[in-house]
This record gives C-alpha cells, sequence and structure tokens, in this order.
C-alpha cells in the first residue's frame, strides 16, 4: 500500500484510539470527512428499497451497501426538484418552453457548459453535451478517422468495454478496412492484468507510422487502471500527428466523467468523449459529453450533421444553407433533450457544493481505506483467513492510487456467480464482470467509511459461509 494512505490511517488511528479495522473506526472516519454532508444530496437507497434482498438476514430500515456507482451513479434530490419544475412549465406553456422560463430547452445543453468544462480540464467551446457516449464515440471516428492504405490502424487497450471495442470494429468496417488488420487491442504482458504504459509507448513508437487514431479509456472498466493519458498522448502526438498534417488523426480519450481530474486541453488531446451517469450521477443513458481540441475549432471537417450543427444565429431562418457552428457545438445534431439536461443540472447543484480535487483527495483515502480491508481480511498470509481456505480474493487494480480511481476489481477463484449472489441477499449493491471480477466502488459525493467497512465485513461473511456451505465444490479454477 501507498506510504500515504498508510499513514492517513495511522494518525487517524492514534487520533481517535481505535483500530484501523475496527467498525468504531470507520465511523469515526466518516464523522470527520469534510465531505460528509454530500452524501444528504442524493436519494441513498435502503435495504428495503432494493430488490433482492433477504430481510432476514440484513435490518430492513438500514442504508444498504451501495459500491456500484461504476454502474450507476445514485440520483441527487436536486434532479426531482429540476424535473417537476420542467414538467410544470411543459404543462402551463408547452412551445414557448424552448425559449422560456428558468431552463429554455433550445439551450439546455449549453447552459450545462460552463459548469461542465472545467471538470475535464477544458474551455466551453470544446464541449458539448449530447447523445451518449457511444453515439458521440461513432461522431468522433466518423469525423477524424479517415484512414488510407499506409495509415489504417486504431490503437486501444485489449478488453475495452465492448460497446467501445464494438463502435471501433465496426467504424474500421464501414470504412472498407478489416478489423483482423487495422484494430491493434493491446494485451498485458503474460501473468499480468494491467497493461504497463512502456509497453503502450512502444507500440506507438513500432507501429506508429501506420496508427491513425490512439484510443485509450481514461480508466479501464474491468480492471480499475487508470491510463496515463498524458504521457500516451505525447507519445501519439509526437508519431500519429507530425506525419499526419494532412490526415485526420489523432488521440481520442473514451473517459468516464468526474472520477478523477481531468485536463483534456492541457493534455492536448484531440478529442474525447464521455458518459455522464457512473460518476456524473445523471441517471441511466444520462447526457453524454464530447470534447473537441479547440485546434480544430474551425476546420470544417466532414461529419455527421443536423440543424444543431447549424449556428445559431440563423439556425431558424430554416435556409438549408448551413453556416457550421464553431468548435464542438458544430459536432451536435439534433434539439437538445430537456430531460436528459435535468440529470446534468441536478449533479451540477451538488457538485457546486464542492470541486474535483476534494473529491478525488477523498477518494484517494476511501479506496485505500478499501483495499487495505480486502488485503487484511483476505489477503493471502492474512491470519484471519481459515488455515485450509481455498478460496482466494485478489485486487486486480494497482495499489499505486496514480494508476486507479476509486473502483477496485476483486479477482476470485470461485465462481463470483455466487459471490454476488450472496452479496446481493446481504443487500450490497455491486457486480460481477465475468470471468472472475467483482467490482466495487466506494464513490466520494455519497459513500463513507462504514459503507466501505459494510462491504467488506459482508464479503467476508459471505466467503466463510460459501466455505462452510461447500457451495464452490467442483467449481474451483485458478
Ligand atoms: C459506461 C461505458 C460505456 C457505455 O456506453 P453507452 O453508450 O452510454 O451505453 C462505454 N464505454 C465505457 C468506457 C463506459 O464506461
Amino acid at each position: 500500500m501507498c506510504s500515504k494512505i498508510r499513514k492517513f490511517l495511522e494518525e487517524a488511528s492514534a487520533k481517535s484510539g481505535f483500530a484501523v479495522e475496527s467498525r468504531e473506526f470507520a465511523n469515526f472516519l466518516s464523522e470527520n470527512d469534510e465531505l460528509k454532508t454530500l452524501r444528504d444530496e442524493f436519494y441513498y437507497p435502503k435495504m428495503k428499497t432494493l430488490p433482492q434482498v433477504d430481510l432476514t438476514l440484513v435490518k430492513p430500515e438500514d442504508d444498504s451497501i451501495y459500491m456500484c456507482g461504476n454502474s450507476l451513479g445514485l440520483m441527487p434530490k436536486a434532479t426531482r426538484e429540476i424535473m417537476n419544475r420542467q414538467f410544470d412549465k411543459w404543462a402551463g406553456m408547452g412551445v414557448f418552453g424552448h425559449t422560456e422560463g428558468e431552463l429554455p430547452w433550445a439551450h439546455c445543453d449549453e447552459s450545462t457548459l460552463d459548469e461542465i468544462a472545467p471538470i475535464v480540464g477544458a474551455e466551453p467551446s470544446e464541449v458539448s453535451m449530447m447523445n451518449s457516449l457511444t453515439v458521440n464515440l461513432h461522431i468522433l471516428l466518423t469525423a477524424f478517422y479517415k484512414p488510407t492504405e499506409k495509415r489504417h490502424k486504431i490503437l486501444l487497450e485489449s478488453r475495452a468495454f465492448p460497446s467501445d471495442h464494438y463502435a471501433i470494429e465496426s467504424q474500421i468496417r464501414l470504412k472498407g478496412f478489416n478489423p483482423e488488420t487495422s484494430m491493434i487491442c493491446l494485451d498485458p504482458r503474460e501473468g499480468e492484468d494491467c497493461l504497463r504504459t512502456q509497453d503502450i509507448l512502444d507500440v506507438i513508437e513500432q507501429e506508429g507510422d501506420s496508427i491513425a487514431v490512439v484510443a485509450f479509456s481514461g480508466i479501464q472498466y474491468y480492471t480499475g487502471q487508470l491510463f496515463d493519458i498524458p504521457t500516451i498522448t505525447a507519445a501519439a502526438q509526437k508519431k500519429v500527428k507530425l506525419e499526419l498534417k494532412w490526415l485526420p488523426g489523432g488521440l481520442g480519450s473514451r473517459a468516464r466523467l468526474r472520477e478523477r481530474p481531468l485536463h483534456l486541453s492541457a493534455w492536448n488531446v484531440d478529442f474525447a468523449c464521455w458518459c455522464s451517469y457512473k460518476y456524473g450521477n445523471t441517471g441511466a443513458g444520462g447526457l453524454a459529453g464530447l470534447y473537441i481540441n479547440k485546434r480544430f475549432a474551425k476546420d470544417e471537417r466532414e461529419r455527421m450533421l443536423g440543424w444543431w450543427s447549424h449556428k445559431m444565429s440563423s439556425r431558424f431562418m430554416m435556409s438549408n444553407q448551413l453556416e457550421l457552428d464553431e468548435g464542438a457545438a458544430g459536432y451536435r445534431i439534433s434539439n437538445p433533450p430537456m430531460m436528459l439536461a435535468v440529470g446534468v443540472m441536478g449533479f451540477l447543484e451538488v457538485y457546486k457544493k464542492t470541486n474535483i480535487q476534494e473529491l478525488r483527495s477523498k477518494s484517494i483515502h476511501l479506496t485505500g481505506y478499501f483495499e487495505h480491508l480486502v488485503k487484511h481480511h483476505l489477503g493471502a498470509d492474512s491470519p484471519y483467513r481459515k488455515k485450509d481456505s481455498k478460496v482466494a480474493c485478489t485486487i486486480m487494480t494497482p495499489s499505486d492510487p496514480e494508476q486507479r480511481g476509486c473502483q477496485l476489481s476483486l479477482k476470485f477463484n470461485i465462481d463470483i456467480a455466487t459471490v454476488y449472489q450472496e452479496l446481493v441477499r446481504r443487500g450490497v449493491a455491486c457486480d460481477k464482470r465475468y470471468p472472475n471480477v467483482i467490482r466495487a466502488t466506494p464513490v466520494h459525493y455519497y459513500n463513507n467509511y462504514t459503507d466501505v467497512w459494510r462491504f467488506v465485513k459482508t464479503l467476508v461473511d459471505v466467503v466463510l459461509y460459501l466455505e462452510e456451505e461447500h457451495a464452490f465444490n467442483g467449481s474451483l479454477n485458478s
């Protein structure tokens, strides 16, 4: 474990007089967390409101153990209020709502940009809030991936999020190339779970002349590894861009908003897109983001167009003579969805009360504490493990906080479906990802140290239960 986190835990333990592994210590940390009131800004699910919980095993009125913000963030209370006001407005004024009232719908996406852009380290003109993540990836690749016989490859990590993988694969085929030869899906080294930055740089160096786009995720969804975007971008810009003045290539980043500070402009990323319903808490399928570096603000490259790509000043002249809007705004296609913009605004009401640096600092402590408890109770050399235990639970996510976000990917040698099912029965929300990972995430907005403690306690209970029940007899794998 990193020495900063060890120091944080040791100092807090000395101050409180509680052992780091005790429940009292978890409560102490939760009480002394400067961001603790943010939890009240959300509806936090109860045991009794989660489906599939066995209410004989838990107290129905207790808070559930929600560790699944990596998949779907919780609902800000503000969202319901803003949505209700918009429903009233729609009911009361119909079409006039496009231009009148608290949130003129025709501009509802733009009204979020001044606050969203700094979160990703961009200027407002470099960002649009539109569509969903995969759709934006297609829009970006349609505009920026222009393969030639010489330069046609897209470099990404192996086992990328399936939607990203399919989008890239299909874009290669749509442009008449073959994914077999045009898609480089980089594997970690034999016996390792995460990619080494140097290995990524080596491939860019070796294959750079034939690479058109380097497209990494900000954080790998399966392993939780945080990619070194500035270093990868610098290498890609050198090798892929310089020879490429005539050819639109570049580095795309498929990010997840607000798990960690992003500096897309300073890192000189060419384009990027992100979803907002995980750490952005905007609701399932929430309005996604798109970033276009200002170097491309006026380049008018071919792209997918619609009436919202047209400058606002003359959009409604309906002349059918396109006046392309500049920057990221010129990549929009449709009338923005008011109900999805409300999700972003509800989130911003919460975000206003803090900032990404504070959140990241809390997150590093929270996940470091989580890592400590998992290793303490379930690590190979833990004195708490049963001597003949057949269960191995290891952490796939890097231990260095600089190389991860808030999620930990727990790797099991037993059937994860059973582990998952038993966790859910005990009031845990997390997710299983085959072949052998349970992902669990304390989120800096609404989770506290007590949630983490309760999660690990429940996980230990489940492992002991399964060992006693021999539920995994015959299903051991390595
Ligand atoms: C959540 C996520 C997606 C999902 O894309 P949608 O288009 O919103 O369904 C894709 N890629 C990554 C990296 C994700 O984290």
